[in-house]
């Protein structure tokens, strides 16, 4: 069998690609751009991944819909540049870590990566919290959210009902910040 061969087609209303792989079903993508990936086993018709790409129409135009709201409100939240983010996080974190001095008497390194499933990623060993770019441009309160988050995972590691009662116990209001958050 020949494989990644792609060719263009179009069934219900939507233009996609079909590459041929050795899959065991038929799957959709729909790319940041908008366009749409099928790669489908050489057992599976063009017809039978016609009438699967047209089942799944206006599941594809959701997904672009989506894909265009994010954009949008990403252009509308300017991300600074690294240096800019790391003095943010650093104000936040000045803020936040006296609450852990007990247990955190050196204050954690703090990095800046170019994250984009999430917000934060805290290493107790290395005494460090890693947060992503894209932080930086939202709201100080909800950049507070976040490295609170971090700081309690030098207590727990987990996301168990423990985590969550020490992040309220400094932040009441956490869950509409992180509501805010992904929204
Ligand atoms: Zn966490």
């Amino acid at each position: 069998m020949k494989e990644q061969v792609t060719q263009c087609r179009s069934a219900g209303g939507v233009r996609y690609e079909l590459t041929r792989k050795r899959v065991r079903n038929i799957n959709l993508r729909v790319r940041a751009d908008g366009t749409v990936a099928v790669s489908a086993p050489a057992r599976a018709s063009v017809s039978r991944v016609d009438e699967f790409v047209a089942s799944r129409a206006e599941w594809i135009e959701d997904a672009r819909r989506k894909q265009a709201r994010r954009a949008a409100d990403e252009a509308a939240r300017p991300v600074p540049d690294k240096e800019t983010a790391l003095a943010l996080f650093a104000a936040s974190s000045a803020r936040i870590w006296p609450l852990f001095a007990a247990i955190r008497p050196a204050p954690p390194e703090l990095r800046v990566r170019d994250m984009r499933s999430r917000w934060g990623v805290c290493d107790p060993g290395k005494n460090r919290i890693t947060l992503a770019l894209r932080l930086a441009a939202r709201e100080p309160e909800l950049i507070d959210y976040v490295l609170l988050h971090e700081y309690c995972h030098f207590v727990w590691p987990d996301h168990q009902p423990h985590f969550w009662a020490l992040v309220a116990r400094y932040m009441p209001d956490w869950k509409a910040r992180r509501a805010r958050l992904r929204g």
